[in-house]
C-alpha cells in the first residue's frame, strides 16, 4: 500500500502531492478563436493545464482528424498569453519532433495503450506521460504498459481513467472508479480521471467529476467547447463555459471537506 502519491510537474504545474488539478480544454483544437476563449475560461475558472487534440484518432476515417501542424501555432500564442502547461495526444513517435516544442506532457491515448513501440519510445524522453487506460485493459495491464515508459527511463507517467467497454449502453463507456482506488494501493504515481470520454454524456461529466475527487483521484481532464453543438468532435461530452463554471463552483467544497487544494492558477 502506498500512502504518499509521487509529484510531477508539467511546465509550471504539479500533478499529485496534496493537490487536485484541472486539465481542460476543447477535445480538438479547431481554431484560434476557439482554443483562446475557451482556453481563457477554464484558465479564469480554476483549471491549470490545457489540453486539446492535433492528431486525432477518430474511429471513423471520414471524421475530422484534427489540424495538424496547422494548430501549432494557435497553441504557442494561447501559451504565451496563458502562461498554461498544455498537454496533446501523440500517436506515432514521428510527431516527437513538432510536439516536443509546444506539449508539455503528452498524452497516450486509449487506443495506443498497448502500442509498445510507442510506449518504449516516450520512455526515452523525460516529458511527463498522461497514459489512458486501453478500452479494453484491465488494471494489470495498465500498469504494465506504464512500465515500459518507466523501465525505459522516463518516471514520469500519470495515469488517466477514461472508461472502459461493457455492456452498458447508457453511457459510452463505463467510468471504472475502483481503478482509482486499486491504483492508490498499488503504485505511487498520480491518477487522473477523464469524465467526458468516460460518460461520454454531457450532464453526466460533472457528477462523475466529483465522485473522482471522492474516490481520491488526483485530478480530472474534462472537455470543455464555447459551443458543444459545432464542435468537430465529441461535442455530445463537452460542457459549456457555464457548466465547467459550475463544476467547478461545486468541487471546491468537496476538495476542502477532503482537504485536498484545488491547484488554481486563475483569479477566480
Ligand atoms: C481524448 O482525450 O481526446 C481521447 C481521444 O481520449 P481517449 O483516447 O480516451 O479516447
Ligand atoms: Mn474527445
Amino acid at each position: 500500500m502506498h500512502t504518499t502519491t509521487k509529484t510531477i510537474s508539467i511546465g509550471n504545474v504539479n500533478i499529485g502531492g496534496p493537490n487536485f488539478t484541472v486539465i481542460a480544454g476543447p477535445c480538438s483544437i479547431e481554431s484560434f478563436e476557439q482554443t483562446s476563449t475557451t482556453a481563457a475560461w477554464v484558465f479564469q475558472h480554476g483549471a491549470t493545464i490545457l489540453r486539446g487534440g492535433i492528431y486525432k484518432l477518430r474511429t471513423n476515417p471520414s471524421s475530422f482528424q484534427g489540424l495538424g501542424s496547422e494548430a501549432f501555432a494557435i497553441i504557442k500564442n494561447i501559451k504565451a498569453s496563458t502562461g498554461m502547461p498544455f498537454v496533446t495526444e501523440i500517436s506515432d513517435p514521428r510527431q516527437l519532433e513538432d510536439l516536443n516544442e509546444i506539449s508539455d506532457m503528452y498524452q497516450v491515448g486509449s487506443r495506443n495503450m498497448h502500442n509498445y513501440a510507442l510506449l518504449k519510445e516516450l520512455g526515452h524522453t523525460q516529458k511527463p506521460i498522461l497514459l489512458k487506460r486501453g478500452f479494453c485493459a484491465t488494471i494489470e495491464e495498465w500498469i504494465l504498459a506504464a512500465r515500459y515508459i518507466t523501465d525505459a527511463g522516463n518516471p514520469n507517467v500519470i495515469f488517466c481513467e477514461r472508461g472502459i467497454r461493457t455492456f452498458e449502453t447508457a453511457t459510452r463507456n463505463t467510468l471504472d472508479l475502483s481503478a482509482v482506488a486499486v491504483l492508490k494501493q498499488r503504485t505511487d504515481l498520480p491518477v487522473v480521471v477523464d469524465p467526458s470520454h468516460g460518460t461520454g454524456v454531457r450532464t453526466l461529466v460533472t457528477p462523475m467529476a466529483l465522485a473522482a475527487a471522492a474516490a481520491g483521484a488526483d485530478g480530472i481532464m474534462v472537455e470543455v467547447h464555447p459551443q458543444p453543438k459545432e464542435a468537430l468532435s465529441d461535442g455530445f461530452q463537452a460542457l459549456t463555459f457555464e457548466d465547467f463554471e459550475i463544476l467547478i463552483k461545486k468541487l471546491k467544497p468537496l476538495l476542502a471537506a477532503i482537504e485536498r487544494p484545488l491547484l488554481s492558477k486563475g483569479p477566480a
